[in-house]
């Protein structure tokens, strides 16, 4: 199949070929027909998948279907609705990648950034709006968003606005909204609360599944490395030197260790940036475009931070924290290895892992090889310590092996303080800043 045969006019078409891309993907070949369609929808496809132009493409081709008037007021007709500013400004970027030749104005909102120049955006007219869902509210709250002629609701990476407690936010948008809409909702995962939520918003809705993205990919080569906690940074840094890696994606569980380990980089002599949710939207496109450009070697992420990152095909992904939740690392190793290019995916997992270690291989169903490294063998006497208490992965408060059970606790994202991000600091955050 080629994008000419999917009933999409010449402004697009035109805007795919500067793109360089004739084939749809998968998400695209199956979606683009339904929404096109008019019909409601309800799509499994990760980032990568190519589910950004499977929504994008359709829904600005619904928009041409009605006249254009240059002169008349413009109202917001499509919302999308994603989990964090990056999605945010990639999904914002797609639209006027693929909307160049097409009357349209587009707005992205998100927190972080001054609210003064999105009332002016806002004010000027667009007709997309693309927004994190604590924003779009201090919009409502404060009148200067209109949505009530909105055609098209699209939720982004819906099972993630869920983990990150998004929920009520996304109901209170959704109350105001007419209730003659089309409504397409994304995500990666389809759990009981994604199905509930698909059951109140979706009429009808066609089902799009495609395949995860290599779950257990045979490009991606995963290992364990055993090493105490205190002793991961060093021996990141070690492998970076030894390996001679100029482009490693690093994931930590939490922002503290994030900090920690691009800290302990740099002052080894490795360009290192962290990203999370403290660091400022600035901070954060800097470093991504610092990693990007080269100019930084390591880009330090936690869980949430890297969501949505436009970054894929690298050559190492390492985690120097196996994640608390299982699917995380398949989130996370699906980074490397991506369009037929081999990967590799590192876990460096200390004794107080072991039962995260275990849920992961239970969850990509194989057991992973384990190496040791000459120099950095694990300490056979050193006892497990549950993570919450905070030993942390890169060397914490240092070696201890005060005996304890073994259980990290639970598989949930509602674990102790330090805890993956989880709902807590970019929501909590916007939450904070609605309030102002
Ligand atoms: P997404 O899953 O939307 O984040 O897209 C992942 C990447 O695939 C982006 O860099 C897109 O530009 C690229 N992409 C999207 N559609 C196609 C296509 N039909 N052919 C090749 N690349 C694509």
């Amino acid at each position: 199949m080629l994008f000419t045969d999917l009933k999409l006019s010449e402004p697009l078409l035109k805007a795919i070929t500067d793109q360089g891309y004739t084939t749809p993907s998968p998400v695209q070949a199956q979606a683009i027909p339904f929404i096109l369609e008019g019909r409601d929808m309800l799509a499994g496809a990760q980032t990568g998948t190519g589910k950004t132009a499977g929504f994008t493409l359709p829904m600005l081709e619904i928009l041409t279907r009605k006249p254009f008037n240059s002169k008349a007021p413009r109202h917001i007709r499509v919302l999308i609705l994603t989990p964090t500013r990056e999605l945010a400004a990639q999904v914002g970027e797609s639209v006027k990648t693929y909307g160049k030749y097409l009357p349209y104005k587009s707005a992205v909102v998100f927190g972080g950034v001054g609210i003064q120049p999105q009332i002016t955006t806002l004010r000027n007219g667009v007709d997309i709006l693309i927004a994190t869902p604590g924003r779009l509210l201090d919009h409502m709250s404060q009148g200067t968003v209109d949505l009530r002629h909105v055609e098209i609701l699209i939720l982004d990476e819906a099972d993630r606005m869920l983990d990150m407690g998004f929920v009520k936010d996304i109901r209170r948008v959704i109350s105001i909204l007419p209730q003659k809409r089309q409504n397409l909702l994304f995500s990666a995962t389809y759990s009981d609360e994604i199905k509930t939520l698909c059951e109140s918003i979706l009429r009808n809705p066609a089902i799009v599944e495609v395949a995860r993205r290599n779950t257990s990919s045979e490009l991606v080569t995963q290992k364990v490395i055993l090493v105490d906690c205190a002793k991961k940074s060093a021996l990141f840094g070690h492998l970076v030197k030894e390996n001679k890696w100029e482009q490693v994606l690093v994931f930590t569980r939490t922002k503290h260790q994030a900090n920690k380990l691009s800290d302990y980089l740099q002052k080894i002599g490795v360009s290192a940036a962290a990203i999370h949710g403290n660091k400022s939207q600035a901070a954060r496109t800097k470093a991504l475009s610092d990693f990007k450009s080269g100019s930084v070697k390591i880009l330090v992420a936690t869980d949430i931070a890297a969501r949505g990152l436009d970054i894929d095909q690298l050559p190492h992904v390492v985690n120097l924290e196996l994640p608390n939740i299982a699917e995380d690392y398949v989130h996370r190793i699906g980074r490397t290895g991506r369009a037929g290019n081999e990967g590799e995916a590192i876990s460096l997992v200390c004794v107080d892992e072991f039962d995260y270690l275990k849920g992961i291989e239970k969850l990509i169903n194989r057991k992973l090889d384990r190496e040791i490294i000459a120099g950095f063998e694990p300490d056979p006497s050193i006892m497990a310590m549950p993570i919450q208490q905070g030993r942390g992965g890169g060397g914490g408060r240092g070696n201890s092996s005060r005996p304890q059970s073994a259980k990290p606790q639970g598989q949930k994202r509602d674990g102790g303080s330090h805890r993956s991000e989880g709902r807590s600091n970019e929501s909590r955050r916007e939450d904070n800043r609605r309030g102002r």
